[in-house]
């Protein structure tokens, strides 16, 4: 199979976008950048579009969805999604007049092969019309991202307790979120069980959950005004020290920049 690279194009609200491939085959999660950058980021990672075969979509929030108009339609990829997430794309002008061509219907829970990729999309709870995590096996490693995480139902947990390596959000720190500037509407919203993941409610299910076999954890989608990435490093190194695991030792936790690429990473081989 070829190793696996991974890396994240930006993470955040002002854009998603993240890269899994091997030599043959790419793909991306979300395309949430202006398609010049996720070509300049392509060239700097020395990542060929070539080998690029599907665009998997969460969902339709344009943080997440900006480029997946061009990206199907001028670049001819496919672009996977659920038949909601579809038609709340459809409803947003960057997407209108979406070839029908380079859509790919998907279901939660029924996998599809994507070359070497074998995916299951899966339920996560948000306030978009509808919202996927993908576990994806390649070769014998595997990989699960979730992101904008209502909150952690069995599901996502399941399928994030199987996988090597984890992309999760962690988006905000209570405190600052609380004491801070937006309006109380929008803290609610965040809050909210169809809103995002803190580092708290990341740190506790990494605890509580913890399986020898992961990796890698990445922590996506942080918020700029309502956490740093320090302070979620912190927060998730300073729970799992209480249950005897050493961060840089026992897993790999990086949290991952907002504007900024972060990456390539191989995925490990399984042993
Ligand atoms: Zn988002
Ligand atoms: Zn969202």
């Amino acid at each position: 199979m070829g190793t696996i690279q991974f890396a994240s194009l930006a993470s955040g609200s002002s854009g998603n976008c993240y890269y899994l491939g091997n030599e043959h085959t790419s793909i991306l999660i979300d395309a949430g950048l202006g398609i010049r950058i996720i070509k300049k980021r392509f060239s700097e990672f020395g990542l060929k579009m070539e080998t690029l075969k599907a665009i998997l979509v969460t969902h339709e929030h344009a943080d997440h969805a900006k480029a997946v108009g061009c990206l199907g339609e001028k670049h001819h990829i496919p672009i996977y999604a659920t038949r909601l997430v579809y038609a709340g794309m459809e409803r947003n002008p960057c997407l209108r007049g979406l070839g029908k061509s380079c859509l790919r219907t998907i279901e939660k829970e029924v996998p599809f092969v994507v070359g070497d990729f074998r995916i299951i999309p899966f339920g996560v709870p948000h306030d978009s019309c509808d919202n996927v995590g993908y576990f994806i096996e390649c070769g014998n490693t595997t990989f699960c991202l979730a992101t904008d995480v209502g909150h952690l139902t069995e599901t996502i947990v399941t399928y994030l307790c199987k996988a090597d390596n984890l992309v999760l959000e962690s988006n905000y720190d209570e405190t600052m979120l609380r004491m801070g500037p937006y309006p109380a509407r929008l803290k609610e919203r965040i809050l909210s069980p169809n809103g995002h993941l803190s580092n708290k409610e990341v740190a506790e299910f990494l605890a509580n959950h913890y399986s020898p076999q992961w990796k890698y954890v990445w922590l996506c989608h942080l918020s700029k005004d309502n956490n740093h990435p320090e302070l979620a490093y912190k927060t998730v190194e300073t729970r799992l020290k209480t249950i005897g695991l050493k961060v840089g030792e026992d897993l790999q936790v990086i949290p991952l920049r907002r504007n900024l690429p972060t990456g390539v990473f191989y995925l490990p081989e399984r042993r």
